[in-house]
């Protein structure tokens, strides 16, 4: 078994989900309506190891969409679908130092990394540019689902109330395709072209799922993209090495500097109050709770992390 004592370390996590349950510090985000109903009470953390032993605590039943989390996996898996060279011809590996939705471009006139709007919406425009807009947010949808491997009943679904408020009130984002299709970043020879790679965008970010599906996604590529119920490679270990080396890097918003410097692992937050944090060859940590403070990353996901690693460090009783 990866952890040996699963007893003792249950009791870690669990010890460290309580330190937080009550700090309701931070902002619902508000700029997209469908997510600024979320309950501020809501808390919860899933772990998946990678041989499958499983922790679900607090609002585990509770769904909510991936948002930014969607971006290293739709970076995954177009690595693995044109190749990693093509993919890094339109989008660079460097963290920007801006925020999410900056509209902004790095050295050479590409995003600075796919994990920011910018970024993400250029590795959209990638997706399967001849088929159809059907065909092309199927592609991404079931290797979201390989990834998962439905461990929960919840499993993984499509929010539409959330997809029609980002559509409606995406002004930021649309603003940032407009701009890319401006300096030739994007192919996108008509603003049709451009509504349909910025509504699979929309789409991506929709995905609807519980800390059970992101913990089982995190696991798989902490098992270096092979599924660790199925056994089944979904992504190639390289991209997954490269997805998790960015998501080190830029996963979390301006924070990722902070957040590498303190935790040291790869990591991915989303506006939803999500938090998925990759500990390799062993397993992953999946958060909910939607109070976001001033970078967007989620109050008690970051109180949480710093917990529970304050209770390994130095500590070798934890060894197995
Ligand atoms: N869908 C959101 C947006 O594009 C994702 C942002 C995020 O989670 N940081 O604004």
């Amino acid at each position: 078994l990866v952890v040996g004592d699963f007893k003792t370390f249950k009791e870690d996590v669990i010890a460290a989900f309580d330190s937080v349950r009550k700090d309701g510090s931070g902002e619902i985000t508000t700029y997209i309506p469908g997510l600024s109903t979320y309950d501020t009470n809501k808390w919860s953390v899933s772990f998946c190891s990678v041989d499958g032993q499983v922790v679900a605590l607090g609002d585990y039943k509770d769904t909510f969409t991936l948002q930014s989390v969607t971006k290293p996996i739709l970076y995954g898996i177009m690595c693995d679908a044109v190749g990693t060279d093509t993919v890094h011809r339109y989008v660079g590996k460097e963290p920007s130092g801006f925020g999410f939705n900056k509209i902004v471009l790095g050295y050479g006139d590409v995003p600075h990394n796919p994990l920011i709007n910018i970024g993400a919406i250029t590795v959209a425009s990638l997706v399967l540019p001849d088929e159809s807009i059907s065909d092309r947010f199927e592609f991404c949808y079931s290797k979201y689902k390989d990834l998962a491997c439905n461990m929960s009943p919840g499993g993984i679904s499509f929010n539409n109330v959330v997809y029609l408020s980002e559509k409606h009130n995406g002004h930021r984002n649309y603003a940032i395709g407009h701009y890319l299709l401006n300096k030739g970043c994007i192919d996108a020879s008509s603003t049709g072209r451009l509504m349909e790679i910025l509504e699979l965008y929309f789409q991506l970010c929709s995905i609807e799922v519980d800390t059970r599906t992101v913990a089982a996604m995190g696991a798989t590529l902490a098992n270096g993209g092979k599924n660790v119920f199925t056994g089944e490679e979904v992504l190639s270990k390289n991209t997954v090495q490269n997805m998790l080396s960015l998501m080190y890097s830029c996963g979390m918003y301006d924070y990722s500097g902070e957040w590498s410097f303190e935790i040291g692992l790869p990591a991915k937050s989303g506006v939803s109050g999500v938090i998925m944090v990759i500990l390799p060859n062993l397993g992953s940590l999946a958060m909910w709770s939607p109070p976001l403070d001033h970078y967007g990353n989620s109050v008690r996901g970051l109180g949480f992390t710093r917990n529970l690693l304050s209770r390994f460090k130095n500590d070798t009783a934890h060894q197995s």
